[in-house]
């Protein structure tokens, strides 16, 4: 049912268009393309004084808007939803107008002209008040809009598409002693009727969703870049930890404006840390808004940073501020691009390797969207709510594919195509075919066909490659042949970079793929030691390579690209055998970056064998590195036995460890399930932690544990008076409790609650229910959810529980069994493993 093209015109497509791939499951049957919006007429310039009643929890809004009408007048429209219009007028008289609550109409005459609006407002979404709660009783009191996709038009009235670019002006009118912030530079700020007032400017044109106000009780701080003012706004009691979230915030500007050769654009950045943010941030015009989640103290910077988030952020104000994309189709140009300066700053950072693996991890994170949701081109018209674009395909997909683009066109290249592109299109709109035509006028090279591959169809190129050495010929044979499925392109046309290394000689070959098979072959003057396909991962795709246990052990030890021994590491964890757990545990103990340590643990997890339990238990006493400790702890999930759940509850009780490490070991005991660890995880489910991970951990653990106390204080936890991060969780962990009628009840409950993040993990916990009842719940959520991407989420989630349903299997019976099955296989394999080494002792 939820498949794009619907059927009849799937048929038609494929004989029409045998090279096309529109996808799978992203588009519902009902959904059409979207278009811009024909527009005759433009903004120039918005000047609005805002009044921010706290206790009202409402706005009163006088608006100018300076407008031009292209053809003859007639009728404009502005965006304006849910308000209460209380006169309009043109050039001071009365106008004719009609409000339908969702739009204001507005008669204009021909040319230029200024509409003024009077409105009040009290906004569901768009515009969040935060006053003091039963969880924070002393809760410094906060109002914040957020303007991306289409909100901002639930507190202002505006043309709300970002091809409409304008200057604004905003005047933020606060209660005595709060602080207002807003776009731009600060133009003044006084005492007025009672109210304090901020004043401010932004004078370069950026588009409308980009426009925020954000005003309450902050700290302030703030240091100068190049003569651009920096600032950093942070709740009461905060501002001990500020610098460890933003002291790298002149570095990363300073790295964008050289690696892109253009200034930062503006005269101010502020970041301001909120309560209850719905994102991680969000890049508003020189006023970037930002979960106060990010500030964490000097014992959570072990392990956990700010500077992906700010580095992220920061990169918007170029890429999404400075160039905006025309259209949400071609939302790419923000964040694929966002996602890709962020890695680029991590290796300006921390080298190569870190840069590697965040590329790494961004294509793990696209195919777990892939396989577990849908595949769509990451330009397309077809969509609901612009919302629903925000996903892996355009953030990590996207970011990964742009890192290939660099690689194709070598670094210097790509970068004149990035400076080119914002000097031709700044304080304007692009879209996709703008930023291919750049790059073509830079590089003197068609890339239809790379767009056509990686923009305009859904899938990925999947690579096997076969190796052999003919030791008669001195000849090195490589057979790579592409086994992606339906939803790719058959044949890719891609450049892969092999490096093969002998005893004498280091060469790099590139195989040009253009067939289904392609067989490579090398002339040696000896056998290879080492073939490493695609050694600085430059090329978007997945890679199996047919090699056995040993050629991948001793990749693992001896290639000097990260890429390479990641792969190692985890095709050892599906071949297993006691070589590749004494090799899978000297990486954990002795790799010289962390990441592929922490995928030598992940791999010995996957093998569940008593050896390997061995290797991660004795591995964890070793390990200083958190984040390795962090995926040991994680790895040691998959085992059961009193010694997992000893070496784990030492490490939950030690309060010297990391926060998080404690996390990952307070879920992990859960999942052994043994007696005696809810009491443990109990014990700690009130540590003081960063975004109460250690409490988030316990939950989890309680969840995976099971039985009727494990229930009994999720239950507790999930309730209104502990803090959002904590119910998100205790509300998501309800999932694993399906057939309780007390269960559905709260889900049911909280499904309506005022808190976004609960209201996620509702949804969250009904996927995993799999139950006719958890579909009444999802489909409330999805008709009536203020925000789209939960709407999204929770039809998703009622879609793929009705089709279990419908497949006609009893999930209860079926979960258990599987569970059986589970528990019987890890008995097997333990039981085998013990025998081994009996035998082995023996002989
Ligand atoms: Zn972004």
């Amino acid at each position: 049912m939820d498949i794009y093209p619907p059927p009849p015109i799937q048929i038609s497509m494929t004989l029409i268009y045998p090279y096309y791939k529109p996808g799978r499951g992203f588009a519902y049957p009902e959904y059409v393309s979207r278009y811009p919006p024909v527009n005759n007429f433009r903004v120039s310039h918005l000047k609005l004084e805002l009044w921010i009643d706290f206790e009202g929890q409402s706005l009163r809004g006088f608006e100018e808007v300076e407008v031009e009408h292209s053809a003859g007048g007639g009728w404009v429209a502005f965006d304006a939803c849910e308000m209460w219009i209380e006169s309009v007028k043109v050039d001071g008289k009365d106008a004719e107008w009609r409000y339908d609550g969702e739009r204001l109409h507005v008669r204009l005459d021909a040319g230029r002209c200024r509409v003024e609006i009077s409105y009040r407002a009290r906004p569901r979404k768009g515009f969040h008040f935060i006053k003091p709660d039963k969880a924070n009783p002393d809760r410094a009191p906060q109002a914040w809009s957020q303007g991306e996709t289409e909100y901002n038009r639930y507190w202002l009235p505006l043309v709300d598409h970002p091809s409409q670019k304008h200057t604004s002006e905003i005047i933020v009118y606060v209660p005595r002693g709060f602080i207002g912030i807003s776009n731009g530079d600060l133009i003044s700020r006084g005492s007025k009727d009672g109210w304090d007032y901020w004043h401010w400017r932004m004078d370069k044109p950026h588009s409308p969703y980009l426009i925020s106000v954000v005003a309450g009780v902050f700290e302030e701080y703030g240091e100068e870049f190049n003569g651009v003012r920096l600032s950093y706004y942070v709740p009461p009691g905060y501002g001990k930890f500020y610098r460890l979230s933003f002291e790298k915030t002149p570095k990363i500007l300073e790295f964008f404006s050289k690696y892109l050769d253009y200034p930062y654009p503006y005269g101010k950045y502020a970041q301001v840390a909120v309560y209850e943010f719905i994102f991680g941030g969000m890049e508003n015009t020189t006023a970037t808004t930002l979960t106060e989640l990010t500030l964490h103290d000097e014992k959570a910077h072990i392990d956990f940073s700010s500077d992906p988030l700010i580095a992220h952020e920061a990169a918007h104000q170029w890429f999404g501020d400075l160039v905006t994309c025309r259209d949400w189709p071609h939302i790419w140009l923000n964040e694929s691009f966002a996602t890709f300066l962020e890695n680029l700053f991590v290796r300006h950072d921390k080298g190569e390797d870190e840069f590697v693996y965040e590329n790494i991890r961004d294509m793990d994170s696209y195919l777990s969207e892939y396989r577990d949701y849908y595949a769509r081109p990451i330009v397309t018209r077809v969509y609901k709510y612009a919302a629903e674009l925000f996903d892996a395909h355009t953030y990590p997909k996207g970011g990964v594919v742009l890192n290939m683009l660099r690689a194709l066109l070598g670094e210097d290249t790509f970068r004149k195509g990035l400076n080119l592109f914002l000097k031709r299109y700044a304080y304007s709109v692009a879209d996709t075919e703008d930023f291919r035509k750049v790059m073509e006028e830079v590089s003197g090279r068609s890339l239809e066909q790379f767009f056509e591959q990686f923009f305009y169809n859904a899938g990925h190129p999947a690579i096997r490659v076969e190796e052999e050495w003919r030791d008669s010929t001195r000849q090195l044979v490589l057979r790579f042949k592409q086994t992606q499925g339906e939803d790719s392109l058959p044949i890719y046309h891609l450049d892969i970079p092999v490096r093969v290394k002998t005893k004498s000689s280091d060469k790099e070959f590139t195989v040009e793929l253009r067939e289904k098979e392609v067989t490579h072959v090398i002339s040696l003057d000896e056998q290879p030691e080492l073939v490493c396909i695609d050694p600085r991962f430059e090329v978007f795709k997945t890679l199996e390579l047919a090699r056995g246990v040993e050629q991948h052990i001793k990749v693992l030890e001896s290639d000097e690209h990260v890429y390479c021994r990641v792969l190692a590491a985890r095709a050892l964890g599906r071949l297993g055998g006691a070589k590749a757990v004494e090799a899978l545990k000297r990486s954990v103990l002795g790799d010289r970056f962390w990441g592929v340590s922490a995928e030598a643990a992940k791999a010995l997890g996957e093998l569940r064998t008593e050896e390997a339990k061995n290797a991660l238990i004795e591995a964890l006493s070793i390990v200083t590195d958190t984040k390795v400790k962090r995926s040991i702890c994680e790895a040691l999930g998959n085992f059961r036995g009193y010694d997992v759940v000893e070496a784990l509850s030492k490490i939950l009780s030690n309060g010297e460890e990391s926060y998080y490490v404690r996390q990952a070991a307070a879920t992990s005991l859960g999942k052994t399930k043994k007696e005696g660890v809810y009491e443990i995880l109990l014990r700690h489910i009130d540590t003081p932690s960063h975004a109460s991970a250690i409490t988030v951990g316990v939950l989890r653990g309680l969840a995976e544990l099971g039985g009727e106390e494990a229930l009994k204080t999720l239950m507790r936890y999930a309730e209104a008076d502990k803090q959002s991060t904590v119910r998100a969780a205790a509300i998501a962990s309800l999932g694993k409790f399906p057939g309780r009628r007390e269960v559905v009840e709260v889900l049911r409950q909280y499904a309506r609650d005022p808190n976004y993040r609960v209201r996620r993990a509702v949804v969250a916990a009904c996927r995993e229910l799999l139950s006719s009842e958890a579909i009444g719940i999802l489909e409330d959520v999805a008709q009536n959810d203020v925000y789209e991407m939960n709407r999204r989420a929770a039809r998703d989630a009622a879609e793929r529980i009705r089709k279990s349903l419908e497949k006609g299997i009893e999930y209860k019976e079926l979960r258990e069994e599987l569970e059986r099955i589970k528990e019987e296989n890890r008995r097997l394999v333990e039981r085998v493993s013990i025998l081994a080494g009996a035998i082995e002792s023996k002989a």
